[in-house]
Parts: structure tokens; sequence; C-alpha cells
């Protein structure tokens, strides 16, 4: 099968879940993701928001600000046409509707300078398959803002969003690892 209908199927299953269901799998969720070992490094964390029933990291993110970590999310430049990742500490706050209707961190805050400062990186996805390959929107931002990047890389999904095997380009970066409810 081709990317674009295995995203249609996945996105289309997506829109069926209710908010019940992404509100009690994003919490399991984020249980999970305070024993996964990658991310103990105190330095900091790169985050995405989600939008429409993406599973949510944002509790177990929240949780991290409490207790001094830094959290980094993606933004758009609009003058480099690229994403750069900025340093956030109130979730309820820092954010405003951006590109393609993400929310984004408002544009007074500063980027971060050096990427390398992130030790972890939460990546959202259409679908995931064992081997770390990952299916986004189909724009390449991921694969693009990750190209350089070789700290581990976690995608984030449901567990049904999981299969066997995806098609994978050579442009597409892969996980590191994944994590489910
Ligand atoms: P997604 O990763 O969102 O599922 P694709 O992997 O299908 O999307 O990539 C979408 C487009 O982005 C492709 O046309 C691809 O050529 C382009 N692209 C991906 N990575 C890069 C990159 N590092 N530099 C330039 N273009 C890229
Ligand atoms: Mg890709």
């Amino acid at each position: 099968m081709s990317k674009a209908s295995i995203r249609q199927e996945f996105i289309d299953k997506r829109h069926t879940m209710s908010p019940e269901d992404v509100s009690a799998h994003s919490d399991t969720f984020c249980q999970n993701l305070d024993s996964v070992p990658e991310l103990e490094s105190v330095k900091p964390i790169a985050s995405y928001y989600p939008l429409g029933n993406e599973i949510s990291p944002l509790c177990y993110i929240k949780a991290q600000i409490k207790k001094g970590r830094r959290v980094v999310f993606p933004r758009h430049n609009s003058k480099t046409e690229s994403y750069e990742m900025v340093p956030v500490s109130d979730l309820d706050n820092d954010f405003i509707s951006g590109r393609f209707g993400v929310m984004e961190p408002r544009a007074n805050l500063d980027a971060l300078s050096d990427l390398n400062d992130i030790s972890a990186w939460l990546i959202p996805g259409i679908a995931f398959d064992h081997q770390g390959t990952r299916l986004g929107f189909g724009k390449g931002i991921y694969d693009r803002l990750l190209s350089q990047e070789s700290r581990v890389k976690i995608g984030c999904a449901y567990s049904w969003q999981v299969v066997e095997t995806l098609p994978r380009e050579t442009h597409d970066v892969a996980m590191d690892c994944l994590v489910t409810e």
C-alpha cells in the first residue's frame, strides 16, 4: 500500500476515537513515559502539542516542568521556512494557534540556539512500524527537523497505530523506540 492510502486509513480511524478514549489512553501513555530510561536525563526534552486526537504527552510534560526540567516545542519560522525549538514554562499561557492549526510557542519566546542541548525527542505520527519507521502527515516536517539529529527519538502513538511494516524512503528518519498506552 502507498503512504498516502495508509495515511488516510489511519487518520480516518483516529477521527472515530471518543474524547474519553483519547484522554484515558493519553493518561496511561504519560505514566509509561515516566518509566522510559531514555527520558531520565536532566537535559531538555523536546515535545509536541497534540493536534486533534493525537495521543497527548502534556500531562507528562506538565509534571516535568514542575520538576524544573526544560521542555521545548516546535515553532514554524516563516523567515527561514523551517522549524525551531522553543523553551516554554507554562503550557496554559505560552502557546498560540500556529501553522496547520497546531499550538506553537508564542513569538516573544526565544528559540533554543543549539538542538544538541536536547536529550530526547517525543514525536507524534500517523503510524509507526516495529523497525521505527514513521509515517507523518506527508509534509516531511520531522524528517527535515531531525535529519542531522542523533539524540534519542521516541515515536508516540496509540498501540493500534503500530503495524508490522510501513514503506520507508531514504529521507525518512527512524525512531529509536516507540511508547504507546
Ligand atoms: P511524512 O514524513 O510527513 O510522512 P514524507 O516522508 O512522505 O512525509 O515526506 C514528504 C515530503 O518531504 C517528501 O516529498 C520528501 O521529499 C520531503 N522531505 C522529507 N525529508 C526531507 C529533507 N530532509 N529535505 C528535503 N525534503 C524532504
Ligand atoms: Mg517521512
